[in-house]
C-alpha cells in the first residue's frame, strides 16, 4: 500500500488526526477544507480583536496518544482552564481537565497539521474518477459531516443523525461584567433555551484588557425551532437570557455575532452504508461529539487503510 495517494476532505480533528497517521506510514496525503481555516467545529473566531472559540468550548485530553500529540504540537499554548462550571441550579460539575489553545482552539488544528500538505478555502463539490480538487488519488477518506459526504458519493436522501446549534458571541466594555468572575460557564441541560453559556475571559490570552466576551449555544429543541429564523431575532433572544443569568447590564453591551451551525453534534447513532470503492469515511459521528473522539476516530480510518482492511 506505500505510496498510494489519499485525498481527505475535511480539515477538522478527524481529517488532520488521519492525514498525519496517513503521511507518517508513507502515503501522499493531500487535505482539502472548503474553510479559510483550519479546525472545522473546532472553531475560532477572530472578532473586534479578540479570539472567541465559537465551536469547540475546550478539550479533553482523556487519551494518552491524543494527549501527547497535542502536548507535543502546542506546547506552551495549550492551557488548562481553572474556573469552574455551574449546572442550572447552581452546583458544580464534577472537575475534569479541560483544556484551551491560548490562541484560539482552531490552533490545536493547525498546530497537529504541521507540515501536512493542508489546501484551505477549496470546496469539493463532485467526485469524478477520484479526482478531488484537479488531481487524481488512489483513495478518498472524507470527514465532511455525514450528510455532506453521503451527497459527495451519490447517496441520495442520506440520515441526518447531527442536531444543529445556534451560537451568539457577545462583546461587553468592562472586565468581567456581572456575575462572570465566579465561574467560566453554565451548562444547562434541563431544557431551558440557553443550553450554555460561558465567559470567554476565562481563557487567558482570548480576550482584550477592558472587555467581556460571552459565548452562547442554544439547546437542540431551540436550535431546531428557529434554525431558518433571522439571525437578528434569535440572536436577540438568547443575549436576553444570557444576560438576566449573568447579571449583565445591557448598557454595557456593545456587539454581537451570530453563527449557525447545522451539523454541531450527534444526536443520533446510525450505521454507515457500504461506501463505493476507495471511499472511506471518518469523524465524530463514529464515536463522541468531542474533540478527542473525532481525531481518534481519524486516526482509526486512517489505520483501517494503512492496515488495508
Ligand atoms: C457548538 C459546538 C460546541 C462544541 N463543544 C465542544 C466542546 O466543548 N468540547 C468538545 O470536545 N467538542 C465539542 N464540540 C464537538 C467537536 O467540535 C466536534 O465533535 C469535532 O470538532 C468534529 O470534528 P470532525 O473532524 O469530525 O468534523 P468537522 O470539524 O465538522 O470537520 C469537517 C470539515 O469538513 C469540511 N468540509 C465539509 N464539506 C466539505 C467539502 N465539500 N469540501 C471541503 N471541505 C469540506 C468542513 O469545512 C470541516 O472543516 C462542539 C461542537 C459544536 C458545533
Amino acid at each position: 500500500m506505500e505510496n498510494k495517494s489519499v485525498a481527505v476532505i475535511g480539515a477538522g480533528m478527524a481529517g488532520i488526526g488521519a492525514a498525519r497517521l496517513l503521511a507518517d506510514a508513507g502515503f501522499r496525503v493531500v487535505v482539502f477544507d472548503k474553510s479559510r481555516g483550519m479546525g472545522g467545529r473546532c472553531a475560532t473566531k477572530r472578532w473586534e480583536g479578540h479570539s472567541v472559540d465559537h465551536g469547540a468550548q475546550y478539550f479533553t485530553m482523556r487519551d494518552a496518544d491524543f494527549s501527547r500529540e497535542a502536548r507535543l504540537a502546542c506546547g506552551g499554548d495549550l492551557l488548562e482552564i481553572q474556573s469552574p462550571i455551574f449546572d442550572e441550579a447552581g452546583r458544580e460539575l464534577p472537575g475534569e481537565e479541560r483544556f484551551f489553545h491560548a490562541k484560539g482552539n482552531s490552533r490545536l488544528a493547525r498546530a497537529l497539521a504541521e507540515g501536512l500538505d493542508v489546501r484551505t478555502g477549496v470546496t469539493i463539490e463532485a467526485v469524478e474518477d477520484r479526482r478531488v480538487g484537479g488531481e487524481e488519488f488512489d483513495l478518498i477518506l472524507s470527514t465532511a459531516p455525514w450528510p455532506q459526504t453521503a451527497k459527495l458519493v451519490g447517496i441520495s436522501g442520506a440520515e441526518n443523525p447531527y442536531a444543529p446549534c445556534l451560537a451568539g458571541l457577545f462583546l461587553y466594555e468592562g472586565e468581567m461584567v456581572g456575575a462572570t468572575a465566579v465561574r467560566y460557564a453554565i451548562s444547562d441541560r434541563s431544557g431551558h433555551a440557553l443550553a450554555w453559556s460561558a465567559c470567554e475571559n476565562h481563557k487567558s490570552g482570548h480576550v482584550g484588557e477592558g472587555f467581556t466576551v460571552m459565548v452562547v449555544h442554544a439547546s437542540e429543541e431551540f436550535s431546531r425551532t428557529r434554525l431558518e429564523d433571522d439571525p437578528a431575532s434569535w440572536v436577540a433572544d438568547l443575549r436576553a437570557l444570557m444576560e438576566e443569568r449573568w447579571e449583565i447590564p445591557s448598557s454595557v453591551f456593545r456587539a454581537v455575532h451570530p453563527h449557525r451551525w447545522r451539523y454541531a453534534r450527534i444526536s443520533g447513532k446510525m450505521g454507515i452504508p457500504a461506501l463505493p470503492e476507495g471511499w472511506h469515511f471518518a469523524g465524530d459521528l463514529l464515536g463522541e461529539s468531542r474533540v478527542e473522539s473525532a481525531w481518534l476516530a481519524g486516526r482509526a480510518a486512517a489505520a483501517r487503510i494503512i492496515s488495508g482492511a
